[in-house]
């Protein structure tokens, strides 16, 4: 595969390409977008976002899309351990 991330800017590490789901809020709500490339550090694990990915993401939103499904997410209130 093409190289096409730059080295890890915090470890120097192999940054690969993966499709993780992404979570992110807009306007207080949670969303989830699938199959976005993003480049994955193999050593730190930090995750890289293009530029262009970016605003893919946010054109997502801008057009109002509808989405491909709608997933439940357990909720759970966090409680101090005893
Ligand atoms: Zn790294």
């Amino acid at each position: 595969m093409a190289k096409t991330y730059s080295d890890c800017f915090y470890c120097g590490g192999f940054v690969e390409q993966r499709l993780p789901p992404r979570e992110l809020r807009w306007q207080g709500k949670l969303f989830a977008i699938e199959d976005v490339p993003m480049g994955v550090c193999s050593q730190c694990g930090e995750k890289f976002l293009k530029p262009e990915v970016a605003k893919g993401i946010d054109r997502i939103f801008e057009e109002k899309k509808q989405p491909a499904k709608t997933i439940q997410v357990p909720l759970y209130q966090y409680g101090p351990v005893s």
